[in-house]
């Protein structure tokens, strides 16, 4: 028997022995389906259903109005389906052709820019990089003396008993070292805070890129590590040199990874970075969330065993 439905238009078909599985466009006008599994159909009889909307009349109604093969066509359901898929098209392809612009761009960047570890300590307008390893000094070198900040490991958040993880920068001058983190964040928060959550930050003055990897390559070899610290340094360089980023610090965390903390970018860069910063290395995760901890100096990383240092800094004028 004929399909009732026309299997050529339909997206991510699957067959198998004993049924066709395809994404449900019924279900993909409204943006659902997305991995697109719903639809399914019986090949020997032609009958078709949407596994979201097994008893649906209507719902089953809708797909035959845009990809059946008998009667009861709609053509403007069919154009706002397909008007839907072009748009989703459109959207993948744009941020496509930005990464691979970036990823184009990268090697060039890299040649253009190069900076190695020694050339940005010697280039760093704070000279006393081992003094700044304390982190209440790191601190102070960045905030406001009366910001709030919080400070401490992942999980001292949330509760009354975290209360004194949040503390002015004026305050954990007075702490005694070893209880100044291991992460900070990028965040002032406002007085009171328990919870390290996005709605209980009062202000951003930075950004904190974090060059974990290049498009997913980690690097494990000491070769690999040492090229991509110097990949990391030459795109940081040119945010710096070429775009006029305005650069605070760079951190060495301790494992295979550089932090470099900007000051705070307009609205619109950060979306475009969100586009093109895996081509960067930078983990796009942390762009935006303010919110989001990373370490201080002056602690061992628990993996490796290196302490997270201080590269670069230009203190807060
Ligand atoms: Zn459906």
């Amino acid at each position: 028997m004929k399909s009732s439905i026309d299997i050529t238009k339909l997206e991510k078909v699957r067959r198998t022995a004993s049924k066709i599985t395809a994404r449900c466009p019924a279900c993909a006008a409204t943006g659902g389906d997305k991995a697109g599994v719903h639809l399914f159909i019986n090949p020997e009889t032609g009958q078709f259903g949407c596994a979201a909307f097994p008893a649906d009349r209507e719902h089953r109604r809708k797909v035959s109005a845009i990809v059946g093969t008998k009667g009861e066509r709609d053509p403007e359901a069919e154009r706002q389906w397909r008007a839907g898929r072009v748009k989703v098209a459109a959207a993948k392809l744009e941020g496509k052709q930005l990464a691979r612009a970036a990823e184009a761009k990268l090697a060039s960047i890299i040649a253009a820019h190069p900076w190695t570890e020694a050339e940005v300590r010697r280039d760093s307008p704070e000279q006393r990089l081992g003094w700044l390893c304390d982190p209440r000094r790191f601190l102070a070198a960045l905030f406001d003396p009366a910001a709030v900040v919080w400070t401490g490991g992942k999980k001292q958040s949330g509760h009354a008993r975290h209360a004194a993880r949040w503390r002015s920068v004026l305050d954990w001058q007075e702490a005694p070292e070893e209880t100044v983190g291991p992460m900070v964040t990028p965040a002032t928060w406002q007085p009171g805070t328990l919870s390290r959550s996005g709605a209980n930050v009062a202000t951003a003055p930075f950004v904190v890129l974090d060059f974990d990897e290049f498009n997913g390559k980690v690097p494990t070899t000491p070769e690999e590590l040492r090229q991509h610290l110097a990949a990391s340094l030459a795109v940081i360089r040119w945010l710096r040199e070429g775009l006029a980023w305005q650069l605070a610090a760079i951190l060495f965390t301790g494992s295979k990874s550089l932090h470099a903390w900007f000051h705070m970018l307009p609205a619109a860069t950060l979306d475009q970075l969100r586009n093109t910063a895996p081509a960067f290395g930078i983990d796009a995760g942390l762009i935006g969330h303010p919110e989001h901890p990373c370490r201080l100096p002056g602690w061992i990383h628990p993996k490796t065993g290196r302490e997270c240092r201080v590269l670069w800094l230009q203190r807060e004028q």
